[in-house]
């Protein structure tokens, strides 16, 4: 654990030693961890960062396969309704389109952009701050785009919109029969790589890479 830092001597540290916690913002001395390892603050137990292995080379794995499942995740069949002998197969973007030809073009905007184009972003984001370091190259770039992956990381709901799929699953299998699709596999699988992902991609050693430390030494 940290040690926690006496007021009256922080000016005395320089800033790059000093910690503070995003929960209780207790001022820490920032310590140096071995692999593996994690620092939780001393006062409420928040995890204040980790040292994760190969954390480019997992992070990259995992936003490929992250993209390898956006696109059947929006435009397969997330479910199939049979009701009265119609049969209406709906994916993310027949939803989106759906929202835009009934008149509610300001809702459809929302939709796709929460759904569909800010993951998109945050993925793309990502996969170029994590080339950035792995190759090299632009990490100026990388710098900003991981600056705005940061601002853009409220915004993208895929959980959201998967608590709304179950919300009309459990509505409307009691009226019409169901069938789930491939795309609610993918969109749940999308989910769960994006979780681990936030794991994985441990932003303090991020951080660090971008600004020029080698994060590679000793993994
Ligand atoms: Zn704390």
């Amino acid at each position: 654990m940290p040690d926690p830092v006496d007021t009256l001597k922080v000016s005395d540290l320089p800033l790059d030693d000093l910690l503070a916690c995003h929960e209780c913002d207790l001022l820490m001395r920032k310590p140096a961890l071995a692999h593996g390892e994690k620092a939780q603050c001393p006062r409420c137990g928040y995890e204040l960062y980790a040292h994760r292995y190969n954390v480019i080379e997992r992070s990259l794995a995992l936003v490929l396969a992250a993209l390898l499942l956006y696109v059947p995740a929006n435009f397969l069949p997330i479910m199939q309704l049979n009701l009265l002998g119609l049969t209406s197969e709906d994916t993310v973007w027949s939803g989106v389109v759906a929202l835009f030809n009934t008149g509610m073009q300001g809702v459809a905007v929302v939709v796709f952009l929460c759904s569909m184009g800010i993951p998109l972003v945050k993925l793309l984001c990502q996969l170029a701050v994590l080339l950035s370091i792995r190759w090299n190259i632009g990490r100026n770039y990388g710098l900003l785009l991981y600056r705005i992956y940061h601002h853009l990381r409220d915004w993208g709901m895929l959980e959201v919109y998967l608590m709304g799929v179950l919300v009309a699953i459990v509505k409307l299998v009691d009226i019409a029969s169901l069938t789930l699709g491939l795309g609610l596999v993918c969109f749940i699988s999308l989910l769960m790589v994006q979780i681990l992902l936030e794991v994985v991609m441990s932003p303090h050693q991020i951080w660090q890479a971008l600004s020029g430390e080698d994060v590679h030494a000793g993994d």
